[in-house]
């Protein structure tokens, strides 16, 4: 856990305004322009951009960052007296238990609306998407054709068998890919396909999606199931990794994408503040980088992504409402278990 301390400006602003006037005034229009932020995005990926918007608007954002766990815990007990006005934290699945949690409020938006296509954020209109995530098929380029390649459901098959690495059922990612297969295919089909994957692996789930692609790397498998970003990581370190992405169910439902989000917290102190925020984090000034400094892709379709996301080519993403990743959690998870996926 980290607090982020406001800049040194805005202390001597306050400590200037406080010895001119009443305490009580200062701390309302000090108040005004603080705005509090709980985050399981890393602070890499945040700081960056709050403080450009500080810059641009005096607003100072705090934060402290966390796994969504552990944040989401903090809310809830501090309640009423939270300082947090955002929750922002990666995965539908995290957001959608957050909102049915009673952890944010209604947000109305037309900004907001504008931005975020309407199956990458809350029904309730109490989360937006920031980000898409595109969770696909990474494949070893000197073992697989990529016409060896159609469907995540194809990695089921037997001439896969022992060539499959996958990361830990328990990581939410893959909790949200079978929430998402559930809703699309049905629990019975689902299953098979997942009873598929695990005879198919060749080695143990791995703790992360960086271990899973390095297994293919090691020649422990041939294709993996992974988050692009990490992709990029792993193929800006060496670009000469002989890995490659897939872009799976171009013909059916397309690519699982998922987000990362934010939503403003129910006992926000500053909500307007808040969701002016939010609005400039998914608008076209701030979009690029939000999704760019973790070679992500925007929300917002009326920016581009980065040239290293770009050069991956175009897909079709499924475009299911993201809402299912958190509502079929539970049933992902069982299905998970009888699947024998650890
Ligand atoms: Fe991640």
């Amino acid at each position: 856990m980290k607090w982020v301390n406001i800049s040194m400006g805005a202390v001597t602003a306050l400590v200037s305004v406080l010895s001119f006037s009443p305490v009580v005034a200062a701390t309302e229009a000090a108040k005004d322009n603080v705005i509090t932020v709980y985050s399981s995005r890393k602070e890499h990926l945040i700081k960056p951009l709050f403080d450009r918007y500080t810059a641009k608007t005096g607003t100072q954002v705090r934060f402290i960052t966390d796994k969504a766990g552990p944040l989401m815990a903090r809310l809830k007990a501090e309640g009423a007296s939270t300082p947090a006005d955002i929750f922002m934290t990666v995965d539908a699945g995290v957001l959608w238990q957050a909102s049915e949690e009673d952890l944010f409020r209604k947000v109305d938006s037309p900004v907001l609306e504008a931005a975020v296509p309407a199956n990458l954020q809350s029904a309730k209109d109490d989360w937006y998407g920031l980000s898409i995530r595109a969770r696909t098929l990474v494949y070893s380029t000197d073992r697989v054709k990529p016409s060896d390649l159609s469907t995540y459901e194809a990695l089921a098959n037997d001439d896969w068998k022992g060539r499959v690495c996958l990361r830990t059922s328990k990581k939410i990612y893959n909790k949200s890919l079978v929430a998402t297969m559930i809703n699309t295919l049905g629990e019975e089909k689902t299953e098979a396909i997942v009873k598929g994957w695990v005879a198919n692996l060749a080695a143990p789930p791995f703790s992360n999606d960086t271990k899973t692609m390095q297994g293919v790397v090691a020649g422990q498998c041939d294709v993996a199931v992974v988050n692009t970003y990490y992709y990029a990581r792993l193929m800006k370190k060496d670009p000469q990794t002989p890995l490659a992405l897939f872009w799976p169910n171009q013909d059916g439902r397309g690519v699982h994408i998922n987000v990362s989000g934010a939503g403003i917290t129910k006992h926000a102190k500053n909500p307007e503040a808040a969701q002016k925020l939010l609005e400039w984090l998914a608008g076209e000034e701030a979009q690029g980088d939000f999704a760019g400094l973790n070679q992500e892709y925007p929300v917002n379709k009326a920016v581009k992504p980065s040239p290293v996301v770009a050069a991956w080519g175009d897909f079709t993403a499924d475009d299911i409402n993201v809402e299912a990743a958190g509502r079929l959690q539970a049933a992902a998870v069982k299905l998970m278990d009888r699947a024998g996926y650890k």
